[in-house]
């Protein structure tokens, strides 16, 4: 099964039903079928053959989710770029993933005038622009609604999606149809009675991450109404789970820190908000906490990453009603694996390591990747035997839970002892000065390296180093407690909300002969 089989079964059987909202604009499922079949004939008419890649840059936008579904029609394989990145960055991607046709939307007007310079001139443009040739809608226009016949391999490339960049460059990764369409299936058995028809998604993460490719495309399969929020808009977001049943909606745990920070908060209407799915970065206990009485909805982690098509790992709903009946701890971990998945923790020669022991993070899924585009090396080593090595350090306890220690790179080495930030921030998070917390290693004559806790402090608050220490004493042990302390306004986080530690080290490390910690 293909991703557009789903909206073509629901224009046949609901077509007037809501697809895709946006910015005050409906599409039904006809509608969308439609758009859909222009788009698809349009792209076959530029030349595009199947596995060829179509860009799209732009914040999140309707455009973005019809062509996810036209070139489901097409075999071809879609790549929304990060519109965040600088010109050069993006030009090294539209070159990487031998982008054929490059749809630029409107709100990028600036980005392309820097970018044009790079593009080669076989790349066919269109843009929302009436200077060139294609313009987006004129161009759609010209064709018609019928749809193409071709014939898609459910195991041929659909989506590249690049990487967050957080430990490195960002990396191509190659993803089929059917490791999507198993997402969907995935996360369908995680939350059976909430996901139901009549239920509506919000799709607020960035379009070009698998968190909110994924959830637009899932909309479809479970033939939702899903409603399309160009960039994260917390007032807007507020209203619409006001307004709507959700039960499909995936949010960063930034943008669930964000949104409990809103003033009025507990005044809002959450009543109809079925289900909240997190992840893509860690969340702290006392968020989650705070939230799931905000809320007052089901929830469910996800733990996965673009090489797992985002899939893998959950817990799930009746994990956090379990953790809140008497398993406090279950709220710390990231879950079990779904349906159609395997994980293992393994030491550095790949062997499994027992229960309770930490190692790296090994998963076998539907979902897994096909490869690093154009990185043979990197495929070889992250991808073995149907594994994707994570690079996230773990342990699975004796019922099969998997908790999640920290990413390797970032672990800390102060002393002899291997330190994974993660816990760290969990308990400088708890102090109630504190809105918002990375640590990170520092150069340390004496231990090798030191732990530096940066914090961002809520309003009117304020915290020494020697009151974090304090605080910190009866929750972690000595050597894992940070001694120094940086208050800055903010955090520096990619559009997934990730922080960037990277930055934060890079004062520190540019002295140093070590290099980067
Ligand atoms: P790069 O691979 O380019 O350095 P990245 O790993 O940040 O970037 P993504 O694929 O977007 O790119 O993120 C996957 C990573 O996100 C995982 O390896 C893990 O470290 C983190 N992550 C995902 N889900 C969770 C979760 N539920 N809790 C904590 N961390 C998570
Ligand atoms: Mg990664």
């Amino acid at each position: 099964m293909l991703v557009h089989h789903y909206l073509e079964f629901y224009t046949q059987t609901s077509a007037d039903a809501p697809c895709y909202s946006f910015n005050g604009t409906t599409l039904s499922y006809q509608d969308t079928n439609d758009s859909v079949n222009r788009l698809a004939n349009g792209l076959l008419d530029l030349g595009v053959k199947q596995e060829q890649r179509v860009a799209i840059l732009g914040e999140n936008s309707l455009e973005h989710c019809l062509l996810f579904m036209a070139t489901s029609k097409i075999g071809a394989v879609a790549v929304p770029l990060n519109y965040r990145l600088a010109a050069a960055e993006l030009a090294y991607i539209i070159n990487d993933s031998e982008t054929h046709v490059l749809i630029v939307l409107d709100s990028m007007a600036d980005t392309l005038a820097a970018l044009r310079p790079h593009l080669s001139p076989s790349i066919h443009l269109i843009t929302e622009s009436q200077n060139d040739s294609l313009h987006w809608s004129e161009w759609l226009e010209k064709y018609p609604t019928t749809k193409p016949q071709i014939d898609v391999d459910q195991y041929a490339p659909f989506l590249q999606l690049y990487t967050s960049g957080t430990t490195g460059n960002p990396k191509g990764v190659v993803i089929n149809h059917f490791n999507v369409v198993q997402l969907s299936t995935m996360s369908l058995l995680g939350s059976p009675t909430r996901v139901s028809r009549g239920s509506a998604g919000i799709v607020v993460a960035p379009l070009f991450h698998i968190g909110g490719v994924g959830s637009a495309i899932m909309g479809v399969c479970f033939g939702q109404h899903t409603l399309v929020h160009q960039t994260f808009d917390p007032i807007k977001l507020l209203d619409d789970i006001e307004k709507y049943p959700v039960g499909n909606m995936f949010m960063v745990p930034a943008m669930i820190m964000f949104l409990l920070q809103m003033p009025g908060i507990e005044k809002r209407d959450f009543s109809k908000l079925e289900i909240v799915s997190y992840g893509a970065s860690p969340i702290s206990e006392t968020v989650l906490r705070q939230a799931i009485d905000v809320f007052q909805c089901e929830f469910m982690q996800l733990y996965g990453m673009t090489e797992t098509t985002g899939g893998g790992v959950a817990l799930l709903p009746s994990d956090h009603r379990r953790a809140l009946a008497g398993r406090p701890e279950l709220l710390r971990s990231c879950g079990k694996p779904m349906v159609g998945a395997e994980i293992k923790i393994v030491d550095e020669a790949g062997n499994s390591v027992a229960a309770d022991e930490v190692g790296e993070i090994w998963i076998k899924s539907d979902t897994n990747m096909m490869r690093y585009h154009n990185l043979p090396e990197a495929t070889a080593k992250d991808l073995t035997d149907g594994w994707v090595h994570t690079g996230d350090a773990g342990y699975l306890d004796s019922e099969g839970y998997l908790y999640l220690k920290d990413r390797i790179k970032d672990m800390v080495v102060s002393g002899g002892e291997n330190i994974y930030p993660v816990e760290v921030e969990n308990a400088v998070a708890k102090h109630e000065a504190v809105a918002d917390v990375a640590v990170i290693g520092i150069p340390d004559d004496k231990f090798g390296e030191a732990l530096l806790a940066v914090v961002v402090l809520k309003p009117e608050h304020t915290l020494t180093a020697e009151e974090m220490v304090e605080f910190c004493r009866d929750k972690i042990a000595g050597y894992k407690i940070p001694r120094q302390l940086d208050i800055i306004a903010e955090l520096p986080r990619n559009p997934s909300g990730k922080i960037l530690k990277k930055i934060l080290r890079e004062p520190y490390w540019k002295n140093s002969e070590r290099g980067i910690g």
